[in-house]
């Protein structure tokens, strides 16, 4: 059973604090709706930081291979997924977007409104949820679907 802990998000990253894990995938029940098939482990984690000008930030980072189905042929499709975002805290709107101007040199960084509790569990899933392709397909050359190379002589 996943714990879902809820955090307040500042004073998670002015503690430097880490939540990781490794958890079946269907733990994530979001994900679970989500995927074709759902199995396999997801590793994550979840540290909190706060930098020389005292933003608050927390990294994000998934590793895990999830299993897709290929809208070529239809088969199976192993997708390792290595990811890692950055997002900065911000109390409100306004906050919000100041920051979005200021952080643009980090780049992937997203703000995030955290005034009131933070659900460690769904950043996760929606960093997941976001890497997901919208079509996924094997690589060329790897799909049983894809026309045999003929050669010309
Ligand atoms: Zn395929």
């Amino acid at each position: 059973m996943l714990q879902r802990p809820s955090v307040h998000g500042f004073h998670f990253a002015q503690a430097s604090r880490t939540w990781r894990g490794a958890t079946d995938i269907n733990a994530f029940a979001r994900l679970a709706e989500a995927l074709p098939e759902c199995r396999g482990t997801i590793m994550y984690q979840v540290r909190g930081f706060v930098d020389s000008e005292r933003h608050s930030y927390v990294d994000v980072e998934v590793e895990t291979v999830l299993a897709l189905v290929c809208q070529r042929c239809l088969g199976s499709l192993r997708w390792p997924l290595k990811l890692g975002r950055r997002l900065y805290l911000a109390h409100d709107e306004k906050e919000a977007e100041r920051l979005e101007a200021d952080v643009a040199l980090v780049p992937d960084a997203e703000v995030l409104v955290a005034d009131a509790a933070v659900d460690l569990a769904a950043l996760v899933e929606d960093e997941v949820l976001l890497s997901l392709p919208l079509i996924p397909r094997h690589e060329e050359g790897q799909c049983p679907a894809e026309a045999p190379v003929t050669e010309l002589n």
